[in-house]
């Protein structure tokens, strides 16, 4: 993919599965990574109370006074005092802790509550060309928001057997944000993850992931490696702590995927 001259305005990526484990953190430090290494300007935002987003990224979510739960509830709070910068050139995090826990039960009773994290993400839009958000594990009023804000969503897939399932209802959710909410929605693109090329059983779950999923499965596999468990306690994209890597050259193909979806090589 060629440099860009001019930023923004950002498309919005919902990094999306409700099963936990299967790679959606690792996917979104990796991805925006890879899309900073071509040139693009990258927010990451941590939207799990786990924070484990930042973790990644060599936070230590205890220690922030201020996260993303402050700028979806405080109005008039401005994203500099929130934003962080990551050692990646180019790459933002918009960091979260349990704090984050709460807002799933005081968003509830507020106006428009599916489109607090839109509003929120508003005024950044123009400073990035991607936004990538670390959905957690369920598809809560948390979640919701994520893919009301997004206009694309890509769900890492583990090949596991029963991978398949839950995936109907996070389809559902996916078409029901579409009608009620944002209509822009599209999914991106599915993406295997922790793909064992040696196990028989690895392949067979590709097979079907590919047969059920069609042109909406990336040609990118993401393959089982100890390296990612490494780059966690490391707090850096495989990218840059293991540059040469299959996994690093894994996620910059895929962002080169994502950049051709987006008609933006
Ligand atoms: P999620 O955000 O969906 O819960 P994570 O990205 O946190 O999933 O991954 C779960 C665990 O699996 C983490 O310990 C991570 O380091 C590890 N992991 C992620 N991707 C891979 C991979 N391709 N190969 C091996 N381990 C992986
Ligand atoms: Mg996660």
């Amino acid at each position: 993919p060629g440099p860009v001259s001019e930023h923004g305005p950002a498309k919005i990526i919902a990094m999306c599965n409700q099963k936990g484990g299967v790679g959606k953190t690792t996917s979104t430090i990796n991805l925006g990574a890879a899309l900073a290494e071509y040139g693009r300007r990258v927010l990451l935002v941590d939207f799990d109370p786990q924070g484990a987003l930042s973790v990644g990224l060599g936070v230590n979510p205890m220690e922030l006074d201020l996260t993303v739960y402050n700028l979806l509830m405080e109005r008039g709070l401005a994203p500099d005092e929130v934003l962080l910068k990551t050692a990646v050139a180019g790459m933002d995090l918009l960091p979260s802790n349990i704090d984050l826990s709460a807002a799933e039960v005081q968003l509830v009773s507020e106006v428009a509550r599916e489109s607090t994290l839109q509003r929120a993400l508003g005024p950044m839009l123009n400073d990035y060309d991607f936004i990538v958000i670390d959905c957690q594990p369920s598809l809560g009023l948390l979640t919701v928001n994520a893919l009301t804000a997004a206009h694309k969503v890509i769900v890492p897939l583990e090949c596991e057997f029963f991978a398949l399932r839950g995936v109907a209802l996070l389809t559902e959710t996916i078409e029901k944000v579409q009608e009620r909410l944002n209509p822009e929605l599209e999914l991106d693109g599915i993406l295997a993850t922790m793909y064992d090329s040696r196990t028989v059983h690895s392949r067979e779950v590709l097979a079907r992931v590919v047969e059920a999923f069609d042109d909406n499965v990336y040609h990118t596999v993401i393959g089982r490696t100890v390296r990612f468990p490494e780059t966690t306690v490391a707090g850096e994209p495989i990218t840059t702590y293991a540059s040469n890597s299959v996994g690093a050259a894994a996620y910059r193909q895929l962002a080169r995927e994502v950049l051709a979806r987006c008609h933006a090589e």
